[in-house]
């Protein structure tokens, strides 16, 4: 929420960018406004991309100042870039209550196995912090601090594409946080991302990837309207293996994951994603490797090899690369679609959280924020 002062007092504001459609259609039509200004300021918002309300001429002095007491536009401060003007950068993003979270901007030219490639992918963050305590993710470390708003998450995509003169097409939820735990902001970012009246994404280009809350994944195959992507992080393709690693198995296991699973596949077009981090001596072996092709085959899936990239203050390393290609044989074994990706660093997936981390480290350091 944003501060503003209204005599002496500071009150705090929402961003309009999380009312969506419906919601400004019902703000406007309890102040007696006409229902074609929703869809004038929509433009504002999502085409014209204008940062203050006073910019909006074509709305009465009235509803303009009225916009302004009640609302705030973007609710996000970039407080660091990193990363060259043409290869993956962080965004890191101080909201409004002072916490940070990173969005990662990975431009066309790289493709995941270093091909050519049209998309221009924003990797989001839907929490402050996570709660599930994955143990190869620096995200989990820190603990769980709150949910993003729906204008926190849609923001990310607006502020990224001011900053850098691109256009993003491709939106993935992998960055801080776990979707599924923050649902109902995130059906409601989904719809604005994806919505004519909106930002404008295809359904195909928004990607979920989720640890595996069974029950918000038969939730998000009834919800959603537009044919978005799923991703699984796998990361063990037996309960023993993967909740070594992943907490979440313990509350869902692979039998409840895979029962949501087909139900998603029952009600959906689009092809479901298994993340899987390679991680020496963890996960590694044959027989996962063996167990992960079957289960990917039962369900359609295609299965994503990531080495794991270290991170700070966590032991884990990434097997040899003939001990990655093998697990790549094995996999497809089963005749199922699978890539390793075979890049060094920039890895947002294993990656996610560490900028974050390292930025708050400073700021207490030299006693800002
Ligand atoms: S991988 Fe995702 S769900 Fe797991 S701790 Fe990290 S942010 Fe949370």
């Amino acid at each position: 929420m944003e501060g503003k002062k209204i005599g002496n007092k500071t009150v705090s504001v929402p961003s309009i960018l999380g009312l969506g459609k419906e919601g400004l259609d019902a703000w406007l039509a309890e102040r007696g406004e006409k229902a074609f200004r929703a869809k004038q300021i929509l433009e504002w918002l999502f085409v014209k991309r204008v940062e203050s309300f006073a910019e909006m001429l074509n709305l009465s002095v009235a509803l303009r100042a009225e916009l302004e007491a009640c609302f705030c536009i973007n609710p996000l401060e970039i407080v660091e870039v990193n990363g060259a003007k043409d290869a993956t950068r962080k965004f890191l993003f101080r909201l409004q209550d002072g916490r940070l979270v990173e969005s990662v901007f990975i431009k066309a030219s790289q493709g995941s196995q270093g091909q050519q490639s049209d998309r221009q992918t924003l990797c989001v963050s839907s929490q402050v912090g996570c709660a599930y305590d994955c143990k190869f993710c620096a995200s989990g470390l820190a603990g769980f601090t709150r949910n993003l708003s729906t204008a926190e998450i849609v923001a990310q995509l607006l502020s990224v594409e001011a900053e850098s003169g691109e256009k993003v097409n491709n939106v993935v939820f992998m960055g801080m946080g776990e979707p599924l735990a923050n649902y109902t902001n995130l059906a409601a970012s989904i719809k604005i991302l994806n919505a004519h009246w909106g930002v404008g994404i295809g359904g195909r280009s928004i990607t979920v990837s989720t640890s595996g809350l069974a029950p918000q994944i038969k939730k998000l195959a009834d919800d959603t309207e537009a044919q978005i992507r799923l991703a699984i992080s796998l990361h063990g393709a037996s309960d023993e293996v993967r909740s070594r690693i992943m907490p979440v198995n313990d509350k869902y296991n692979l039998d409840r994951l895979f029962e949501a699973l087909h139900y998603w596949r029952e009600r959906r077009k689009q092809r479901l994603t298994f993340e899987y981090i390679l991680i020496e001596g963890m996960n590694d072996s044959l027989d996962q490797a063996r167990l992960l092709g079957k289960r990917a085959k039962s369900v359609g899936a295609l299965v994503n090899l990531i080495p794991y990239n270290t991170v700070e203050g966590l032991p884990w390393k990434r097997p040899s690369e003939e001990q990655q290609e093998a697990f790549l044989r094995a996999v497809k074994s089963s005749d199922v679609a699978a890539t390793l990706r075979r890049e060094k660093g920039g890895d947002i997936n294993a990656a996610c959280g560490q900028l974050r981390l390292r930025r708050e480290e400073e700021l207490e350091i030299s006693g800002e924020g």
